[in-house]
C-alpha cells in the first residue's frame, strides 16, 4: 500500500485521494490551498455578508422571524455556525436538530448546552427505534454503514423544514468532504446539492429505494424525503458552507466555543482517537468508524492525526504511534449495537466480509483476516522528511495548553465534575 509522504492516509482512502509525483495527497495539497495567499478572506466575508443580507431582507419580506435555518447536532461545529451567524451578523436562526437517536450523553450536554447558550429557537425531530432498527440494519447488511440514516435525516429533515416554514438559506458548517480530500476546491464556492446529498451524504440511495426491502415502510422513511422540485423552487432554497468564506480551523472554533458558550470536550480516554473535542456527540460513531478500519484498513485516529500532521501540531512519528495505539481496536460498544440490531458479533463479522478491500485485507491460514501493511511498518525517507510541515510550535497537540483538546497519556485532562463528560457510557441515549 502506498501511503501519503505528509499526512497518514492511504491511497485506498475514501473519498478518493491522489497522491502527486511527490507522493503527497489531494488532501493535504487543498488543506494548504486554503493557507495560500490568494485567498482573500476579508474579500470572502463580504459575500457571506451580502449573502445573509439577502436571507433577512426575504425574511422580512415573508414575514418571517428567522431568516435562515442552522443544522445543529450540539457538536462544536454547531456552536460556531449559531455562534458567527448570531454574534457577528445579527442573524435570528431556527436551530433544525435531526436526532438520529445514537446520542452519546456528552452530546444531549453540548445540545442542550447550546439551545440554552445562544438564546435560538430549536426544532427537533427524533427518529423512533423502531424504524431507527429497521433501517439501520439493512444499510449495514448493504452497504456496511449503520448510519445511513444519520446523514440522510440531516441533510434532508431541514430542507422539509425550510420549505414547510419558508425559510430560504440553510447554513452548513464545513464541507467535509473537501477537507479530507481535496476532491472539490475553494475556487468552486460549492452549494449544498441534492446530487452531492444523494451521491456523497447518502451513498446513492433515496429514501424511496428502500421501502419494501429489511421491513423499512414508507412511514419508516419520512424525515429523508426531500421535497419536490416545485416546493424547492417556491422557497427559493439553498444551502451554503461557511467553510467556503470563514477561514475554518475546527480546533481553534471549538476553543472559541469553549470560552464563549461553554462547549465542552470529553475527559476520559476513547477507544478510536485521541481527539477529545470532535464527533463527541455521535455514540455509533466508534463502531462506524471500525467499520471503516475493516473496510479499508484505516480508521478515526489516521483521520485524525493526518489533520494534525497537516497542521504542523503533531509529527509523523507522534501521528503513527496513535495509529498503532487506536485504529485497530474493536470498540466495546460493537455488542451494544448488535444487540440493538438483532445480529451476534459473528454475524457482524460475516456480513463485513465481501466489503474488506483486498487491496489490504487477506485472510490468512486459519480464516482470520489480516491486514497486508500498516502505515506504521514504512520507514520514514527522503519523501516523507521533503513533505513535512513546519511545526506550530505554539500549538502543539500535546502541549499543555491543548490537554483538554488530545488525550495525552502522560498528561490527561482534569475531569470536569460532569458525568456526561467525564465517563464512557456503552449504551446510546435517544433523547
Ligand atoms: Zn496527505
Amino acid at each position: 500500500m502506498r501511503y501519503c509522504a505528509r499526512c497518514l492516509y492511504p491511497e485506498n482512502a475514501k473519498p478518493t485521494i491522489i497522491l502527486d509525483e511527490e507522493g503527497v495527497c489531494s488532501g493535504c495539497r487543498y488543506h494548504e490551498s486554503r493557507q495560500k495567499l490568494e485567498i482573500d478572506w476579508e474579500e470572502r466575508e463580504r459575500m457571506l455578508a451580502q449573502i445573509l443580507d439577502e436571507a433577512r431582507r426575504m425574511a422580512r419580506q415573508r414575514g418571517n422571524s428567522h431568516d435562515c435555518i442552522v443544522p445543529v447536532s450540539g457538536g462544536k461545529d454547531s456552536h460556531f455556525q449559531v455562534w458567527l451567524l448570531k454574534e457577528k451578523y445579527g442573524m435570528n436562526p431556527l436551530l433544525v436538530t435531526f436526532n438520529h437517536a445514537y446520542n452519546t450523553p456528552a452530546g444531549n450536554r453540548n445540545l442542550y448546552n447550546l439551545v440554552e447558550k445562544s438564546g435560538c429557537d430549536l426544532v427537533r425531530y427524533t427518529a423512533g427505534l423502531d424504524s431507527v432498527r429497521r433501517i439501520s440494519r439493512h444499510m449495514l447488511e448493504t452497504v456496511g454503514d449503520l448510519t445511513w440514516h444519520y446523514h440522510a435525516g440531516i441533510r434532508t429533515f431541514p430542507f422539509q423544514v425550510a420549505v414547510e416554514r419558508n425559510i430560504p438559506l440553510i447554513v452548513w458548517g464545513e464541507h467535509g468532504f473537501a477537507e479530507l480530500t481535496g476532491i472539490v476546491s475553494l475556487e468552486d464556492f460549492v452549494e449544498f446539492t441534492r446530487w452531492t446529498r444523494k451521491e456523497h451524504d447518502m451513498r446513492g440511495y433515496e429514501a424511496h429505494d428502500l421501502i419494501g426491502r429489511g421491513g423499512i415502510t414508507l412511514a419508516d422513511l419520512a424525515p429523508y424525503v426531500y421535497p419536490s422540485d416545485e416546493d424547492i423552487a417556491r422557497v427559493e432554497v439553498r444551502g451554503i458552507y461557511l467553510s467556503n468564506f470563514v477561514y475554518w480551523n475546527a480546533k481553534r472554533q471549538a476553543e472559541l466555543m469553549m470560552e464563549k458558550w461553554g462547549f465542552s470536550p470529553i475527559a476520559y480516554e476513547r477507544e478510536r482517537s485521541f481527539n477529545l473535542h470532535g464527533k463527541i456527540e455521535d455514540h455509533a460513531n466508534d463502531v462506524h468508524d471500525y467499520l471503516k478500519y475493516l473496510k479499508f484498513g484505516y480508521g478515526r485516529a489516521t483521520d485524525d492525526a493526518s489533520m494534525e500532521i497537516r497542521h504542523g501540531r503533531m509529527t509523523r512519528e507522534q501521528g503513527l504511534a496513535m495509529v498503532r495505539r487506536y485504529d485497530a481496536n474493536e470498540p466495546s460498544t460493537l455488542a451494544t449495537y448488535c444487540d440493538f440490531l438483532g445480529l451476534t458479533k459473528e454475524a457482524f463479522y460475516r456480513l463485513v466480509e465481501p466489503m474488506r478491500d483486498p487491496a489490504i485485507w487477506e485472510k490468512a491460514s486459519e480464516g482470520i483476516w489480516k491486514p497486508k501493511d500498516a502505515v506504521f511498518l514504512h520507514p520514514i525517507g527522503e519523501a516523507e522528511e521533503k513533505a513535512r510541515v513546519d511545526p506550530a510550535l505554539d500549538d502543539l497537540t500535546f502541549s499543555e495548553t491543548n490537554r483538554r483538546m488530545f488525550y495525552n497519556p502522560d498528561n490527561p485532562p482534569p475531569k470536569t465534575g460532569e458525568a456526561a463528560l467525564d465517563e464512557p457510557s456503552l449504551g446510546f441515549r435517544v433523547m
